[in-house]
């Protein structure tokens, strides 16, 4: 099943346990605006390339719309819509005063110059410029774009509109980024994880975790849960995979990827075959990496007792049946990986305010934020009797659909 599909099947069910009227039901699922533009630019060598960028605002009912921009060869219109409205849901879920987007452009970056990804991101910001604001839509970085990308298109953007840093999330922090956002949504995935395994009278010392993805997130999420006492007994990305049973040094394994670009053959681990890593014997596994990896195929097998989604989308609907009959636990994507977002409010909140918090401070408010909200979708599992998804999925939609009621629609 793919994003869309899946995404629309939670929210219809979370809509059908809160009993939403169906036409409140059919205007939220509807995006509020789906742009599509051409991007023309020359080449270094000369020559013109034309590509084809997406931005879907999906909600503004709680406020602007925010969510990244991706630079991906399989930008599709459908998967950048799912990934909007999941954006909605997921500000609504930590309580933060934003609504859904989430755009992108359809190409290979690791193919363009730096000079020609510049060209690209200005003039996707030339054409969209009107339709973005520090009040309307503030985008952030999302695969295949960085801080650079951030710089870039608030320059594009300013130069409409006057200095406005908080147009932008995920900026180097020379131009108004916020301390702490680089650990952010790993770090947010400890702290859900951690009010998860509190309900459980666990905490995650001595606790064994799996994390496939060793990019941002993960890396981040292991090197935390280290710290903590946690034992991350294996790990995969691209390249490979590796185990110890006794519990990886990350910080070593951080320094031999950057060195040697792998995974593979580090000092202190055995290589293994990534294929066997969602299914390794560890009480949480993290999925950090790409959707829709704990499928029918494999969801019998897995064999972790909990699961923290780190990654947006990870297990599809056959693979969450399966794994909810076996009694595995599940944190939801659209809480266990807010963290990112929640701290790109404290950027934006920073950049208005015009006034800069120390890293302890925003890591501070990130955890009372991830703390709060995971004690929200338990009441919410109460009060419906549910699982955590459509807890999670039910807070979200329910704040949705009480600040679109309390606008009214009158024309
Ligand atoms: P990243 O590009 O930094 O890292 C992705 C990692 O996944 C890399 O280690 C890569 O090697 C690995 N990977 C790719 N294909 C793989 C495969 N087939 N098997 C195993 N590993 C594979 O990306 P990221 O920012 O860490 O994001 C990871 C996930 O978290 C994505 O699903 C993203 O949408 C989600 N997410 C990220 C953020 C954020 O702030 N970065 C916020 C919310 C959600």
């Amino acid at each position: 099943m793919n994003a869309l599909a899946a995404t629309s099947r939670n929210f219809k069910n979370a809509a059908r346990i809160l009993g939403l009227d169906a036409k409140i039901e059919r205007s939220l699922l509807i995006p509020f605006r789906e742009i599509k533009v051409e991007c023309t630019i020359p080449k270094d060598d000369g020559s013109l390339v034309s590509y084809v960028g997406f931005r879907v605002q999906h909600d503004n009912a709680r406020g602007p719309m925010k969510g990244g921009i991706r630079y991906h060869p399989e930008v599709d219109p459908d998967e950048v819509n799912a990934l909007a409205q999941l954006m909605t849901w997921k500000t609504a879920v930590v309580d933060i005063p934003y609504g859904g987007a989430k755009g992108g452009i359809g190409c290979t970056p690791r193919d363009l110059s730096l000079s020609e990804l510049e060209r690209l991101t200005r003039v996707f910001a030339q054409k969209i410029h009107d339709l973005i604001g520090t009040h309307t839509d503030v985008p952030a970085p999302d695969m295949g774009t960085n801080a650079q990308t951030m710089a870039w298109m608030l320059d594009e953007y300013s130069k409409f509109h006057g200095h406005s840093p908080a147009v932008v999330t995920g900026k180097p922090i020379d131009l108004g980024g916020s301390l702490g956002r680089e650990a952010a949504t790993g770090r947010g995935v400890v702290f859900a994880t951690e009010a998860l395994l509190a309900e459980y009278g666990k905490s995650c010392k001595g606790l064994t975790f799996v994390i496939q993805g060793f990019g941002n997130v993960g890396s981040w999420a292991a090197r935390l849960i280290r710290e903590r006492g946690g034992k991350v007994i294996a790990v995969s990305d691209i390249t490979g995979a590796v185990k110890n049973p006794n519990g990886l040094d990350i910080d070593e394994l951080v320094k031999h990827k950057e060195s040697t670009g792998s995974l593979l053959n580090f000092n202190g681990a055995d290589n293994m075959d990534p294929n066997e890593v969602l299914i390794h014997e560890c009480d949480v596994l993290i999925p950090s990496a790409l959707g829709g990896v704990l499928n029918r195929e494999n969801a019998s097998s897995v064999r972790a007792k909990f699961i923290v989604e780190a990654a947006n989308h990870p297990t599809d609907p056959e693979a969450d049946e399966i794994l909810s009959k076996k009694g595995v636990i599940i944190l939801p994507d659209i809480y266990a990986n807010a963290g990112g977002v929640t701290v790109s409010y404290f950027e934006w909140v920073q950049n208005i305010q015009g006034f800069m918090w120390d890293e302890e401070k925003v890591n501070n408010e990130l955890q009372r934020y991830m703390t709060q909200a995971f004690h929200n979708i338990k009441n919410m599992c109460k009060t419906y009797d549910c699982n955590l998804r459509m807890g999670a999925f039910t807070l979200g939609v329910n704040r949705v659909a009480r600040a679109t009621n309390l606008r009214g629609y009158e024309a």
